[in-house]
């Protein structure tokens, strides 16, 4: 599980129901009838899943670092894993897809210059400002690039919102307000979701979009309560190696440099400018808004040390049986750490049992299962990938270089650090009811005995921040569900307790290891119901789709439209 710049969110710990609009499939769309379903009913190995968690989370695994001289030998026992369960080679008979990362290690900051109207301005970097390239280039500098307050620099077709309408971003640099317009709300309305984060409030998205306008340069301004960490956070998280995945272009299609202001560094800034952050805040929060260009310039530069590297996504295949061209995916990340900083104890590995051995063992099982099972009419494709503590890059460089073109992907399943409790009462579909899965994931919970609970924390996020978001975000309808602390046996009490007891000692630490007095009835529960959602689609002729104020209903729209055969 990645937190380059957020805490893991905590399990779900509401208690009441949601009250959804009611959602049909669409007609036409055919799923198997519960009798068959109820023949496929899987058969789940725990012995399976705790040998594989047991052997990956194991000090000879060395916490599974990517590109270290230790990932050979993971690789070769995620292989030899997914061939006793039945799978086939899944890159072209090849088990693994090379992934060709980039690390970038910035120097010799300058300040940031603010020239234009009265005396320049500098500010220092790391204290005030931080930025890096997504270039692979010696040296990155900005110089007397305009400055352009764009408000939320938000470019969302489907809600008739553009923040960059009128303006051409060539050579200029974006200043952008973090997060979305309506984040403060107390409910769930409003355009961009109300309090619950949209794609458009990650600052992923913000560099992106400017990426697209073809700006120089794009600076965030910081804000501790949208943003929901401090500058602490974005200061460690913007210095050190950053690691990208390389594209044939070497980033040119990206800004120069991205980066973020501390608001006081905002507001000095626009204050020099004749205006005042706060009441263009305000502006920015309604449609129809312009950007404001302000009369400024900023000049900034720095060195760039470039490493390049290799790591591997393992692939495997089961193939369909009358729509062998049509694929659903299960993923789950295999990386994590590595030797990490010792703790009291003095053990320095981070050995990731739950984060994400867990993920992998599922993976596996789930393989096995379906295997048994027989094969279903379309492919399930078993995809574990690599990078995700680095920033999802081994699905990332997967979905921008698909093995199975992604308008053939019916939709998937992705699985990260399953925590070992008891069983659960309740799930709740991370992102909310974001698609045509919400149907199936209801079904199924339905079939189960179990509740439908709402997102925790759906302000943090949390569907942007592992890998089915590197699929979501190119169109393919996603599933993120997530257990509730609601345990049958001691409710919500004794179910928060292990999920703080593991955020606060375990996440990311070196004590995140295996132990055989692991209580496996919550995972089997979360496993059955993985089984169960990507059996589904995988038996039926339904194309899931997202729903039409989605943000990400665009761009698979745009791609079925120009598929062959596909969705
Ligand atoms: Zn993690």
């Amino acid at each position: 599980m990645k937190s380059r710049l957020l805490l893991l969110a905590a399990l779900a710990l509401s208690t009441s129901v949601h009250a959804h609009a009611d959602t049909k499939l669409p007609k036409g769309t055919a799923l198997p009838p519960p009798e068959m379903r109820d023949e496929a009913k899987p058969a789940i190995s725990v012995p399976l899943m705790k040998e594989v968690t047991r052997t990956l989370a194991s000090d000879a695994f060395e916490g599974r670092a990517p590109s270290t001289s230790v990932e050979p030998k993971v690789l070769d026992y995620i292989v030899a894993q997914f061939k006793a369960a039945g799978l086939q080679p899944g890159n072209k008979g090849q088990w693994l897809q090379p992934v060709p990362t980039v690390e970038i290690t910035a120097a010799n900051e300058t300040p940031l210059t603010i020239a234009g109207k009265g005396a320049a301005q500098t500010f220092a970097f790391g204290s005030d400002y931080v930025a890096a390239s997504y270039r692979v280039t010696p040296q990155t500098r900005i110089k007397d690039s305009e400055l352009v307050f764009v408000g939320y620099g938000i470019n969302a077709p489907e809600l008739g919102w553009n923040d960059y309408a009128g303006v051409d971003m060539k050579g200029k640099t974006a200043v952008i307000l973090v997060n979305d317009p309506d984040y403060a709300a107390e409910t769930e309305e409003g355009p961009f979701k109300g309090r619950r984060m949209t794609y458009y409030g990650r600052w992923t998205y913000k560099f992106e979009e400017a990426a697209r306008q073809g700006a120089t340069a794009a600076l965030i301004v910081h804000d501790t309560f949208p943003a929901a960490y401090g500058w602490n956070v974005v200061n460690s998280s913007w210095t050190g190696a950053q690691y990208y995945v390389q594209t044939p272009d070497d980033g040119a299609s990206q800004t120069a440099a991205n980066g973020w202001v501390q608001k006081p560094v905002a507001e000095a800034i626009l204050k020099a400018a004749g205006q005042d952050l706060a009441a263009l805040s305000v502006a920015a929060k309604r449609k129809g808004f312009k950007a404001v260009p302000l009369g400024l310039t900023a000049s900034f530069g720095f060195d760039n040390q470039v490493r390049k590297s290799v790591s591997n996504n393992v692939v495997g295949i089961l193939p369909g049986k009358v729509h062998p061209d049509q694929y659903v995916l299960y993923s789950g990340h295999w990386d994590h750490l590595g030797h990490c900083t010792p703790d009291a104890s003095g053990d320095g590995i981070c050995n990731g049992a739950v984060d994400n051995a867990t993920g992998i063992a599922a993976l596996t099982a789930l393989a096995k299962a379906n295997s048994e099972a027989g094969p279903a009419a379309r492919s399930q494709v078993f995809l574990a990938v690599t990078l995700e503590e680095s920033g999802l890059l081994g699905s990332e460089y997967y979905a921008a270089n698909p093995v199975y073109p992604l308008d053939h992907t019916v939709g998937g399943v992705n699985m990260d650090a399953l925590l070992p409790a008891p069983r659960s009462r309740s799930y709740a579909m991370v992102g909310g009811d974001k698609s045509d899965l919400t149907s199936l994931f209801r079904d199924a919970l339905a079939d189960e005995g179990l509740r439908e609970v709402p997102e925790d924390h759906s302000e943090r996020g949390g569907y942007y921040r592992s890998d089915h978001f590197s699929f979501a975000k190119r169109g393919v309808p996603m599933f993120n569900i997530e257990r509730s602390t609601d345990l049958f046996e001691g409710g919500t009490a004794a179910g928060d307790a292990l999920s703080e007891e593991y955020t606060a000692k375990h996440y990311h630490a070196p004590s995140d290891e295996y132990s055989d007095s692991w209580n496996w009835d919550g995972i089997v529960e979360d496993v059955s119901l993985f089984y169960r959602l990507g059996r589904d689609l995988a038996d039926s002729d339904f194309w899931p789709n997202w729903h039409k104020d989605d943000e990400f209903r665009a761009v698979r729209d745009k791609a079925c439209a120009a598929s062959q055969g596909g969705c």
